[in-house]
């Protein structure tokens, strides 16, 4: 995925940028990177591996030499960022979240349009930073450029761009997968993915940019170069899993989504008649809890935490190389309160199922710990499709998803044709579905949330909303 804050004021704004990037750790594991604009010294830029040490640990010490009235910085789960670019647009400093899933053939087309070179990185892969860069680059001018950029990439670019004189330019994704917000205050601007990065730094909600918008921000104020486009397809993902729970995008909070899709999961439940007896409610730590907070408040059985993760030594983004370790580091994480777990009838809500390899693990840790039953609620319909719109480097192949999977299980290539059904519980597919992973994955029952019910606790136009996962719907 990643993350991207940019500050520019009439004062420094260093410290602003380094806190600000650093809300963004969430959104990203591989790289950190900030580049700073002063009028008299230009550019400073620092790139670091984030991949074993937090962004802050890593960036502390780059503080002392960094300086300016102006920058922007990224949390990148690709590549290295922000780039530095020199180019008949002038001198200045990009970074990119998004993805090109048709890099190959822009690289291609490029080359046969006199462009010449790449920097290759190690992999021989370009940045694709870099190819954006050299999209926007065969316009006239930068506002142009990333229109041309949006149109010719097959995915999403949303991006930042810093001028050599010192202004930031904004420019959100065609259809607005992702939220660009902007802050203010006095003397001062800022512009985030995330909006309690800049709550938290003395900045109030001043604009939310609407898809293909581009803004120019200064000291002063923001001003629109390109206006928003009427189509947007916001990915439903933000609330329900990767956005932070403080922040808000279109207006509706995280966390407050959260609670109204559990409540939504157990009224829809409940008038079934399908709400099991059970001792507690708990989440799948950390974005299953507030759903199942809301599910348990809805419901009326009491929310606990059979277990608990041990964060303090265990970084979101000590990621080991090796498999193995990595489910080790998993298990080594969870840390069980027997009180609430042996003889217990347990229902947990997780944000999503997308391969069911940790919930298996989640699932059989409960029961050797002596768990009675365990069911699970996922916060959202089956996911029968990767993400091609985003970085969101969850599957490499449909048919790693679980739900795909059991669809090729139980009848083969044909079932392939009925992915509808198989994601709605109320046909017989659907349930034959939910019978065949419930089986297969030991849970004492499972229930996923409906589309509706979901599009419902975003509570914004569905047509607005992307549920290309769910129903593969463009
Ligand atoms: S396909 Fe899924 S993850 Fe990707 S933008 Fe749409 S809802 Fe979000």
């Amino acid at each position: 995925m990643g993350g991207f804050f940019g500050a520019v004021s009439q004062q420094d704004v260093t410290l602003d940028l380094f806190f600000g990037v650093d809300y963004h750790s969430h959104l990203g594991t591989r790289r950190g990177g900030m580049i700073l604009h002063d009028a008299q010294d230009g550019f400073q830029r620092q790139i670091h591996n984030i991949e074993n040490t937090p962004f802050r640990t890593k960036f502390e010490g780059d503080l002392p030499s960094f300086h300016g009235t102006s920058g922007i910085g990224c949390i990148s789960d690709t590549d290295p960022q922000p780039l530095l670019v020199r180019s008949h647009l002038g001198l200045y400093a990009i970074t990119t979240v998004g993805i090109i899933n048709n890099a190959e053939a822009l690289i291609a087309q490029y080359f046969s349009r006199q462009g010449h070179q790449f920097m290759a990185m190690s992999s021989g892969k370009v940045n694709s930073t870099e190819l954006a860069a050299a999209l926007i680059n065969r316009e006239g001018d930068l506002v142009s450029g990333i229109l041309r950029a949006q149109e010719l990439i097959d995915g999403s670019l949303t991006l930042l761009i810093l001028t050599q004189q010192g202004e930031i330019i904004a420019a959100r994704d065609k259809l607005g997968r992702l939220p660009v917000l902007v802050g203010q205050k006095a003397g001062g601007r800022c512009v985030s993915f995330e909006s309690f990065a800049y709550h938290k730094l003395g900045y109030q909600d001043s604009y939310e940019l609407g898809p293909r918008e581009i803004v120019r921000l200064t000291p002063d104020g923001v001003e629109t170069l390109s206006p928003p486009g009427r189509q947007m397809r916001i990915c439903a993902f933000l609330w329900t899993y990767y956005g932070y729970p403080n922040s808000n995008y279109e207006g509706v909070n995280v966390e407050v989504m959260r609670y109204r899709n559990g409540a939504i999961m157990a009224r829809q439940e409940a008038a079934r008649g399908e709400l099991p007896q059970v001792d507690f409610v708990a989440g799948v730590p950390d974005s299953g809890v507030p759903h199942a907070i809301g599910y348990a408040n809805q419901s009326g059985r009491p929310f606990a935490r059979p277990f608990v993760k041990y964060t303090p030594t265990w970084p979101r983004s000590f990621m080991p190389a090796n498999q193995e370790v990595r489910n080790q580091v998993a298990k080594m994480k969870q840390i069980p309160v027997p009180d609430l777990i042996e003889g217990k009838r347990l229902l947990f809500v997780d944000d999503s199922i997308v391969r069911g390899t940790q919930l298996r693990e989640t699932v059989d840790f409960l029961y050797e710990r002596g768990a009675k039953e365990v069911h699970i609620r996922s916060a959202c319909p089956p996911i029968m499709y990767g993400c091609k719109y985003l970085n969101f480097s969850r599957s490499n192949s449909d048919l790693e998803l679980l739900a795909r999977r059991t669809v090729q299980e139980l009848e083969g290539d044909e079932g392939q044709n009925h992915l509808e059904e198989y994601a709605d519980a109320s046909t017989q597919r659907g349930q034959c579905l939910l019978r065949s992973i419930c089986d297969g994955l030991h849970f004492s029952s499972l229930g996923y949330q409906s589309l509706d019910g979901l599009l419902e606790s975003i509570g914004i136009d569905p047509d607005r909303v992307c549920t290309y996962c769910w129903n593969g719907r463009e």
